[in-house]
């Protein structure tokens, strides 16, 4: 799951940034609103972590042109703006949620999960398909109930893949699900990623499409 993050707070950002990447998240970060803008145009995120008060363009701003644009991605407000003005304002404006500086690290993971479930269509948190399930929350999965152990990275293919049973997903766009800017992506990573998922899960579980991507079947 990849994540944009928009706080031009060097403590908070970099907080956020390394709490939500031990938490399994694709992540990455700018610092001002033109950037996030930048970052929207040329990048694909499930995601968006906005603060209000930037340089350069207000977060609400860069809001109101998101949604004029009829992008739909969840976005969750970080502001220190506490007045309920503020907040009516930023969810008026197209915000699906919101937290008020200082946060716990561990609600706006909670909240997130929550967006993105919402945005999946799922109201169940453990994503399932046949006897294989994911736990977002705890980062466990389980094949016939019975613990399975994967790498962060193997986690990380498989919740994108289980998150659209039956959609087919391009190599590029795991990638991007799984690497931010500044991670090297290492060449043939998803097939091996996808190799090693398939030593675990049944050669089955994940169906190559030649040419154009992966996919999990619906069960
Ligand atoms: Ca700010």
């Amino acid at each position: 799951m990849r994540l944009l993050l928009v706080e031009d707070d060097a403590m908070i950002g970099e907080s956020v940034r390394l709490g939500l990447r031990r938490g399994g998240f694709t992540l990455d970060w700018v610092r001002d609103g033109r950037a996030a803008e930048l970052a929207l145009a040329n990048d694909v995120y499930d995601l968006m972590l906005l603060d209000l008060g930037l340089p350069k363009k207000d977060g609400l701003e860069v809001l109101k042109n998101l949604r004029r644009q009829g992008n739909r991605m969840p976005v969750l407000i970080l502001t220190a703006r506490d007045s309920v003005g503020d907040r009516i304002t930023g969810l008026d404006s197209g915000a699906d949620d919101y937290l008020v500086k200082p946060f716990d690290l561990d609600e706006l993971s909670a909240r997130i999960r929550a967006l993105m479930r919402r945005q999946a269509g799922r109201a169940e948190t453990l994503m399932q398909c046949g006897d294989v399930t994911l736990n977002p929350a705890t980062r466990e999965a389980t094949l016939g109930g019975r613990e399975l152990a994967l790498s962060a990275r193997e986690f990380a293919v498989l919740a994108a893949l289980l998150d659209r049973p039956g959609a087919v997903l391009s190599r590029e766009q795991l990638e991007e699900k799984i690497y931010g800017w500044d991670e090297e992506v290492e060449s043939n990573a998803v097939e091996v990623y996808v190799h090693g998922l398939r030593k675990k899960l049944g050669a089955d579980f994940i169906k190559n499409i030649r040419g154009v991507g992966y996919m999990v079947p619906r069960r």
